[in-house]
């Protein structure tokens, strides 16, 4: 079980995911115009996604998270009002995951948080999705257009035995009473 260090472009925030495998965990590239709208909004376009518009995501539980330093720093925004919470690195907008709700034992951790030894422990790319937002170029053979049924019922079975097996918390993004713990951004109200 491998643990990867966390770490922003600048090096304020930091913290660990443990158990990344690519069995634990499941590594995607997403498309969709949601990821790639957030990497602009903070002006992390460039350095979070590849050349068609995908951003690489593992795809884990919140209590496989923890937070050392800069915690503080922790923001997230929210696209249209109850969508996806995206969590950023203030200090430096940097990318760092995103999240359901305090009840759903799920986050995508993006590539650009995590450190050293990361492609090793999270195993080759299982999937690239939601590509019909995708930008050129993408190899025909990795299209999926939306999130593909077999995918999601995967992420499904997953996030039901995280839940039964009592990942939920502890959560580095929600307190207890099930609120984030940063006022959320409403980009598009
Ligand atoms: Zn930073
Ligand atoms: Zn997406």
């Amino acid at each position: 079980m491998t643990t990867i260090l966390l770490k922003c472009q600048c090096g304020v925030l930091t913290g660990v995911v443990r158990n990344v495998t690519p069995k634990y965990g499941s590594r995607v590239v997403c498309h969709c115009g949601s990821c790639q709208a957030f990497a602009h909004h903070i002006g992390a376009g460039k350095r979070t996604l590849d050349p068609q518009g995908g951003t690489d995501i593992y795809q884990t539980n919140p209590a496989q998270v923890t937070f050392r330093k800069g915690t503080e720093h922790l923001r997230c925004l929210r696209l249209t009002p109850g969508g996806t919470l995206r969590w950023y690195a203030g200090c430096c907008n940097t990318p760092i995951g995103n999240t359901i709700n305090a009840k759903t034992p799920f986050v995508g951790m993006i590539h650009t948080i995590m450190g050293e030894g990361r492609k090793a422990a999270t195993g080759p790319v299982l999937m690239h999705v939601q590509t019909q937002n995708a930008l050129p170029g993408l190899a025909p053979e990795l299209e999926n257009p939306s999130f593909p049924k077999a995918l999601r019922k995967k992420a499904m079975r997953k996030i039901l035995w995280w839940k039964m097996t009592g990942k939920t918390r502890p959560n580095p993004f929600f307190n207890k009473d099930g609120t984030p713990v940063s006022e959320p951004e409403i980009v598009n109200p």
